[in-house]
């Protein structure tokens, strides 16, 4: 068994391994900074690098199999690559999620612009304006309805979108090194001798080939995702045997997703008019959408958007071209296809050009879909089975059911928002999809775990503090988007690294100054 000695040991090489390895080494070149993950170069599903998960309740949960990948850049390889921020609409909502709500959101607000410039934005115009919409929007009857707040997303460019781009940037920094087809099997605590807390001794590492490493560092940070930073934390307090552990209890618990709704579909001349409004567009050579928050108190925190379904040759090309480039594979591309696509693709360039917007092609048609937040509920939570996995490993076992959400009355009052928007736009749907037609027993959760690591000032209250350091471990961090207290109004990524920018990252500094 070798014995490698790191400053930084950062386990995962997703969103959040990634950046937290760009930004550690730009800010300390000297550093030696060790990348660990589980999958390989082009990143692949849990069974392929033979993680596995049990699952109960009375509702599909699709996000721990479908929905992560595994590798190279983690699950960016699959992901929409849209950056959104939660926002006071968050905290807006009266619970007992609130506070935490508004404190994250405070983050947010001093962070946003300086994480948009380190994830390669760099128009004016864009940082300025970021998340606001176009005056265009603004001044649409659209943004008059009272029970919506219009809001701007922004999608990473295609060469980014996978933030593996982000480790091939640190291929000629010397300290940096990936290590990859390589699990975390067990991190091994000691106490730690300036006070009474424990510290990350050392990190055992089973590679595909089952060698062992131990490696040791000076702080470790788990970048595992949701799901298996969980799985780390609970591993970690059962390790330890007894009560140690103020926040033993607190772990795992809340798990919360969004879950998703198509509530009306538009044939392709409804489409037309959506799109001369909400097409989405392009800002100093950056794309953005137009997304919805409806405001009400009494609903649970969601968010709407228009999903356009192109129906085009020029557009399916496009589409494989990026795809086979992103997976580096040749794309299936058949000659008629290529045909069709010319005139298409002329018009793609002329609407970019000259309105700067994404055509949207004749014959398109599109829906409006909604996705709400699941409140905390001991009804989904994450466990460790006693089951074991392929690594000798307690698997995860999750926990998720609806029965406690009226999905039926959510629909029917967001209804009203989708009446409106219709109004504003002066198109109707072919069918408004509110209730009975839609599966309830069977609804889409969008891949976005979160809620299981919980942030409080002491360790009885939140697994984590502020800054995603975990309480009563004096060299480890939990940086995943499970520190969110629930889905909230927003994609989770982009305030995911909003937080580890302003918040973890100078701490991490703090603690190897
Ligand atoms: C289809 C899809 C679309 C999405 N679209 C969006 C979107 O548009 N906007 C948005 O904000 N979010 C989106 N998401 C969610 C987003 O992808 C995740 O929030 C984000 O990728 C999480 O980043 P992460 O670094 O926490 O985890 P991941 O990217 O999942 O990375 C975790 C890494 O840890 C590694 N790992 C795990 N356990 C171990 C171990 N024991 N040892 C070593 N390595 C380990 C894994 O191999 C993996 O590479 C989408 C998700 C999906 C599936």
């Amino acid at each position: 068994m070798a014995d490698l000695q790191y400053d930084v040991c950062i386990i995962g090489a997703g969103a959040a391994g990634a950046y937290l390895a760009k930004r550690l080494l730009h800010e300390r070149p000297h550093f030696k900074v060790l990348i660990v993950d589980a999958g390989p170069s082009i990143p692949v599903g849990m069974d392929e690098v033979a993680f596995s998960c049990e699952q109960h309740g009375d509702t599909p949960y699709r996000a721990p199999q479908e929905g992560r990948f595994f590798g190279r850049g983690g699950t960016t390889s699959a992901w929409g690559a849209s950056l959104v921020p939660y926002s006071r609409k968050d905290f807006d909502v009266e619970d007992a999620l609130s506070t935490e709500w508004k404190s994250i959101v405070q983050d947010l607000d001093l962070s946003a612009v300086s994480t948009l410039k380190h994830l390669g934005f760099e128009g004016s115009d864009l940082l300025r304006q970021s998340f606001e919409v176009s005056e265009k929007i603004r001044r649409h009857p659209l943004n008059q309805i009272n029970q919506i707040e219009l809001q701007r997303n922004i999608y990473l460019p295609f060469t980014k979108k996978n933030f593996a781009w982000m480790l091939d940037e640190l291929a000629n920094v010397p300290g940096a090194q990936v290590m990859l087809d390589s699990v975390v099997t067990k991190l091994n605590l000691e106490d730690h001798t300036a006070n009474s807390s424990k510290s990350v001794k050392s990190i055992t590492i089973q590679t595909r080939s089952g060698d062992q490493n131990s490696i040791t560092a000076r702080v470790v940070l788990i970048c595992q995702g949701a799901i298996e930073t969980t799985r780390t934390l609970l591993e970690v307090a059962h390790q330890q045997g007894d009560d140690y552990f103020q926040w033993k209890g607190l772990v795992g618990n809340g798990l919360s997703d969004h879950i998703s709704f198509p509530v009306a579909n538009y044939d392709s001349d409804s489409t037309q008019k959506i799109a001369q409004v909400l097409a989405p567009s392009f800002v100093e050579g950056s794309i953005t959408g137009t997304r919805m928050v409806p405001l009400s108190r009494d609903l649970p925190r969601s968010f709407a958007h228009v999903v356009f379904k192109q129906n085009g040759a020029a557009f399916t090309m496009a589409r494989e071209m990026m795809y086979s480039i992103q997976s580096r594979k040749l794309p299936s591309i058949d000659v008629s296809t290529m045909g069709r696509s010319v005139i298409g693709l002329a018009r793609f360039a002329k609407k970019r050009l000259l309105d700067g917007v994404l055509c949207i092609e004749n014959g398109s048609t599109a829906s409006l879909q909604y996705d709400f937040e699941t409140p905390r509920s001991p009804l989904r939570r994450i466990e460790l089975s006693e089951a074991r996995d392929a690594y000798g490993k307690r698997k995860p076992s999750i926990h998720w059911s609806l029965s406690d959400i009226d999905l039926r009355s959510v629909l029917q009052r967001l209804g009203d928002v989708r009446r409106q928007f219709q109004h504003s736009l002066d198109v109707d749907c072919v069918d408004s999809l509110s209730g009975g037609e839609i599966a309830l027993d069977n609804p889409y959760d969008v891949y976005h775990p979160c809620g299981t690591t919980p942030r409080g000032s002491r360790p009885s209250q939140g697994v984590l503090d502020e800054d995603l350091s975990v309480h009563q471990i004096a060299n480890l961090w939990a940086c995943s988007t499970a520190v969110l207290p629930s889905a909230g109004t927003a994609n989770p990524t982009f305030s995911l690294l909003c937080l580890l920018e302003h918040r973890t990252i100078p701490s991490i500094l703090r603690k190897l100054a």
